[in-house]
């Protein structure tokens, strides 16, 4: 019997050269096609992050809302997406912050977290932490508290997780490279 790690590293695809020479893009829209191990997934993933007592989950533009969702659904919790600038209609907070070439700019819905919440930020894949630590950021900027962190997928070579100052905050992934 296979683990859900073992199956996951199975159906996820290697792409070499994506979007860029040199990158090799993890690709996990296969884990989408197979509802059984989704579930299987979402619910490793719950049992880990439960302990941290989360009161919502951040999920990061777009992969991050594929399994985010479900995982906060799961828990019984709200989801709160975090954007790309200019896709939410209300009032927001922003964070800028530095890309491989160049800057992007990420925003969350002001009423979308109270402070004092415990929030689980999700992303699919953690390379070298620049978005998730643009993300806790944002959450901190709203007085609300970072938890820890969840991921699908770490790429263990680039170190993001040393950036993410998980001596005081939980770190979860689920398969690394
Ligand atoms: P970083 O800010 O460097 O940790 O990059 C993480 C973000 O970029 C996540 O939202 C990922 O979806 C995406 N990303 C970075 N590198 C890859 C990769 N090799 N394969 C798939 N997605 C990636």
């Amino acid at each position: 019997m296979k683990t859900v790690e073992q199956q996951v590293k199975e159906v996820i695809r290697t792409v070499p050269n994506f979007p860029s020479e040199g990158i090799n893009f993890k690709d996990i829209t296969p884990l989408l096609g197979q509802p059984r191990l989704a579930k299987e997934i979402v619910k490793e993933i719950v049992e880990n992050v439960a302990l941290w007592n989360p009161t919502c989950v951040a999920g990061i533009e777009s992969r991050g809302f594929l399994f985010g969702f479900s995982i906060a659904a799961e828990l019984n919790i709200p989801f709160i997406p975090i954007r790309k600038k200019g896709k939410l209609p209300m009032p927001t907070a922003s964070t800028k912050y530095d890309l491989e070439y160049g800057m992007s700019e990420i925003e969350v819905h002001l009423d979308a977290v109270k402070p004092n919440d415990r929030v689980l930020i999700h992303d699919d894949l953690l390379a070298t932490g620049g978005t998730a630590l643009a993300a806790a950021e944002l959450i901190e900027s709203l007085n609300a508290q970072v938890v820890g962190y969840s991921f699908l997928v770490e790429l263990g070579f680039l170190s993001g997780r040393q950036r993410l100052n998980t001596t005081t905050q939980n770190f979860h992934e689920l398969v690394t490279y």
